[in-house]
């Protein structure tokens, strides 16, 4: 097939292709098919891209003593996680909910990790009585809780606490989060002092070390700088006689959405391998296992989002272009500012101008992307690339728009539909009207 690679952007190094029609597909099937058989707004993700992603992890891990875990909350949908499951990755989750979707989908429990700031009791008790690898402590409060849980059950729940290492991972500041004035983790000069604390207690076990300092990095020396202070951390536990079994140094690793470079996962593994070698070097003990946490880097630019352009609105001040997918749908352009590169799946012959594409929402906030130069018509078919993370995980039903649908293109090009769109039906499930309010 006559197909045209991307060499650098949000799709190089993916399986999205344009034909030789100009007609963007995935692994050789026209994105305008895939609109007409599941409809718009429409998650596409492409397997082969998301296990190419994974593996890359996997392969500079091989060997190594390490588990790469998958962050859950960056796309959550069954399907991608028992891709991933397959292949033995990791989970890192942050509710039951996320511990219910990896053992639905056949993910191992010893194999997930439970971060979070907020985590009930109902979680932890779930979570221990799942046998999972780990419980990543994020406060002095919730060892006492998570303790007491383990207790309470006759169960002793192995635990790493998560260190904040005041460091600027140099990312957008709702994406950040292990400077010291964010809410993540137990403060570096406090840390020993909590462990020590755990030792003491018979319904925990040390298990690790935790750290996670953002996300969307595209740069490999916050990683680094990480790495060195949960090394310093553990020399200095290991002084007092508390010796760590994992070091957990989380995800963060970002994508191309525009022109970014970050590392490769190949140049961030070995550069942190390194760093463990030779500190290994100075020490007597064993080797740590050595855990991640990727979410984005693994799923973000598997998937797009199909959205057909509604109707045109140009004015004399801004020219809008009204698109059937809105924040509820990706609320990243809203949240965040978030940058994503739109693109025509189809070839246009009318000319170029500069457009707004906003949604159908009651938001001034309700926008994908901004004076961006595109050949719009009214029906036209667009993809939203990088959408792969937090899109439809962090999508709801605002101004009761049911949530897209979810398509996983295999190897072969075959579409499958991993979630359907939504009904009427489902926005209104769990409502009910009080017998007293009926006439
Ligand atoms: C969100 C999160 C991750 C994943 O972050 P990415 O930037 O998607 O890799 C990993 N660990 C923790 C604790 C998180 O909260």
């Amino acid at each position: 097939m006559n197909t045209t690679a991307s060499s650098s952007g949000p799709l190089a190094g993916t399986r999205f292709h344009r034909n030789s029609a100009g007609v963007l597909c995935c692994e050789g099937r026209p994105l305008t098919e895939i609109a007409q058989a599941f409809g718009t707004p429409c998650y596409v993700y492409s397997e082969r891209t998301l296990l190419q992603a994974y593996q890359q992890f996997a392969a500079a891990a091989a060997e190594k003593n390490a588990l790469i875990c998958y962050a859950l909350k960056a796309n959550s949908n069954l399907a991608l996680i028992a891709l991933l499951a397959a292949q033995g990755a990791g989970f890192d989750i942050v509710s039951v909910g996320e511990l219910q979707r990896v053992l639905a989908a056949g993910g191992q429990p010893d194999r997930i990790v439970f971060s979070g700031v907020g985590k009930a009791d109902s979680e932890i008790a779930a979570a221990i009585a799942a046998n999972i690898k780990c419980i990543n402590i994020e406060s002095e409060a919730e060892l006492h809780r998570v303790a007491e849980v383990a207790a309470g059950l006759k169960r002793v729940a192995p635990i790493s606490m998560r260190v904040n290492p005041d460091i600027d991972a140099k990312t957008h500041p709702y994406i950040s989060t292990g400077l010291k004035e964010n809410k993540f983790g137990i403060p570096m000069d406090q840390a020993e002092a909590v462990y020590r604390q755990a030792k003491a207690m018979p319904s925990v076990l040390i298990a690790g070390i935790d750290c996670h300092i953002g996300s969307q990095i595209t740069s490999l020396s916050p990683f680094l700088q990480a790495v060195d202070r949960v090394l310093a951390l553990a020399d200095r536990l290991a002084a007092t006689g508390i010796e760590i079994q994992h070091l957990d140094l989380g995800g963060g690793l970002g994508i191309c959405y525009d022109d970014e470079t970050p590392p490769t996962p190949a140049a961030l593994l070995s550069a942190v391998f390194d760093r463990l070698q030779q500190w290994q070097q100075t020490r007597r003990s064993p080797r740590p296992e050595i855990l991640f946490e990727f979410g984005r880097a693994i799923v973000g630019n598997a998937g797009v989002l199909l959205t057909r352009v509604d109707l045109l609105k140009p004015g004399p001040h801004k020219n809008f272009a009204i698109i059937d997918a809105a924040m509820n749908d990706l609320m990243r352009p809203a949240l965040y500012e978030a940058w994503h590169a739109v693109v025509a799946v189809t070839p246009s012959g009318v000319p170029e101008a500069t457009w707004d594409l906003v949604g159908p929402v009651c938001e001034s906030g309700d926008w994908m992307a901004r004076d961006r130069r595109l050949a719009l018509s009214a029906g036209d078919l667009l993809a939203v690339l990088s959408a792969g993370a937090y899109g439809m995980s962090m999508s709801s039903n605002y101004n009761s728009r049911p949530r897209a649908a979810e398509v996983l293109i295999d190897a072969q090009g075959q579409a499958h539909l991993i979630r359907r769109r939504e009904e009427f039906a489902d926005l209104i499930a769990a409502e009910s009207i009080p017998d007293y309010l009926r006439k």
